[in-house]
């Protein structure tokens, strides 16, 4: 059975708003410091909230375990369809911007201005900035009240599956096989499937619902390594300190000047790689720099390396007697060779975002996604756009109008046009 376009009517639309709005409400943030999973308990209430709804609506296997991951199976309605498919959000926020109190701001047929956000320090969503508002002119648009985050990341893929599942479930006539919904905590942190259970999420592929604006769709992430350079001085009364002291923060800087600035976040777009150091702590007798590197191929990140290694050389020869550590640990890898290695993962995808009337556009994401994790275990597990934009930001946005052509794009790859 063919789902058509204007299955999704107005009544959809508003409870796919109502469901937003109370999620966005419960604080969520993870946190990139602790060391538990998860990362931090207020994830619960989420995933809580999340499991009385599916278990409301009929979901079998309903499970959350101690580590916050929620799922649960929607059954096949059809004989035909044998392939289990997964269906995923993430319930954490970012902690890059506040989280706590959100306090959503609906506007009502979007004039194409900049966005004024009432309160906090008058910050504005400014049309420059953010070209992509131009295409939501007529929209309904969602912001925070210009204190926190909005929440869309991940907030609007967790209405959207909930919602689409709700929907199946009220149009039996649309056939679709067995689909696991899987919520995850800590994604924000880089954690987000590392403690998923295999058992509970058995699928033969998957899609997160955790993308930008329609009608982009992601194959590929980038390939994430994060780095952390430790030095060591010596440190004495400067007064008497000739040959004898060494100053790490010296020598640290000294490592960071020569770090190419054309590689770096602020000056890269599309499949150009970075080096980004983000964090550093320096006194005269120790000194640490935290970095993450970014590149789409292995190649890349094993040149970033190279370079690093040879600064640490050459300033090591500078400050004699400084004693340089440089430890780069694994963080995800870009997914693209196991999405591809079966064309009917994107082939599915591209169909359902046709149906939702758009035309599919496929971009890298300069990042990760709970897919890059999942595609490394072998599922292979593509990005679909939830209708969000300026994520991480207390000048988050929705549109309320690109969340729906998401809903209908999810629907469309749950289910199965030809099963009659
Ligand atoms: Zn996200």
């Amino acid at each position: 059975m063919l789902l058509k376009s204007d299955a999704i009517n107005e009544k959809v639309v508003d409870s796919l708003l109502t469901r937003f709005l109370r999620y966005v409400k419960l604080d969520t943030q993870s946190d990139p410091e602790s060391k538990t999973s998860p990362s931090t308990a207020k994830q619960f209430e989420l995933a809580k909230m999340l499991k009385l709804e599916l278990e409301d609506m009929g979901i079998v296997d309903v499970h959350l375990s101690n580590c916050c991951y929620l799922t649960g199976v929607l059954l096949s309605n059809s004989d035909k369809i044998k392939e289990r498919v997964g269906i995923i959000a993430h319930l954490d926020t970012s902690p890059d911007a506040p989280g706590n109190g959100v306090s959503p701001q609906i506007i009502k047929s979007y004039n194409g201005k900049d966005i004024v956000l009432p309160k906090g320090d008058q910050q504005v969503i400014d049309v420059k900035e953010c070209s992509e508002l131009k295409a939501c002119i007529g929209h309904t648009i969602i912001t925070s009240d210009g204190t926190t985050l909005l929440g869309a990341d991940n907030k609007a893929g967790v209405a959207i599956i909930m919602e689409s599942i709700k929907f199946l479930l009220n149009n039996p006539q649309i056939k679709h096989g067995d689909i696991v919904v899987l919520f995850t905590p800590d994604e924000e942190v880089g954690r987000g499937t590392e403690k998923i259970d295999l058992n509970k999420f058995a699928v033969d592929f998957a899609y997160t619902v955790d993308g930008g604006l329609p009608p982009v769709i992601n194959k590929e992430t980038f390939s994430a390594n994060s780095c952390e350079i430790r030095v060591k001085g010596r440190d004495i009364h400067p007064g008497a300190a000739k040959s004898i002291m060494i100053n790490s923060l010296r020598a640290i800087s000294e490592i960071i000047s020569r770090l190419p600035i054309d590689v770096s976040p602020e000056r890269t777009e599309n499949r150009e790689p970075f080096i980004h150091p983000h964090t550093l702590s320096a006194t005269v007798v120790e000194a640490n720099l935290k970095m993450i590197l970014r590149d789409f191929e292995e190649s890349g990140l094993l040149a970033q390396e190279k370079l690093i290694k040879n600064i640490i050389v050459d300033v090591e020869k500078k400050f004699p007697g400084v004693m340089i550590e440089c430890e780069i640990k694994k963080s995800y890898r870009n997914m693209l060779s196991v999405v591809e290695k079966n064309n009917v993962v994107t082939d599915r995808l591209e169909r359902a975002v046709r149906g939702a009337g758009l035309v599919p556009v496929w971009k890298p994401i300069r990042g990760g996604t709970d897919g890059a994790g999942l595609s490394a275990m072998g599922i292979p597990t593509p990005n679909i756009f939830t209708g969000g934009a300026n994520f991480h930001s207390k000048r988050e946005w929705a549109s309320l109008d690109c969340m729906a052509l998401s809903l209908k794009t999810v629907i469309g790859v749950l289910s199965v046009e030809d099963a009659n």
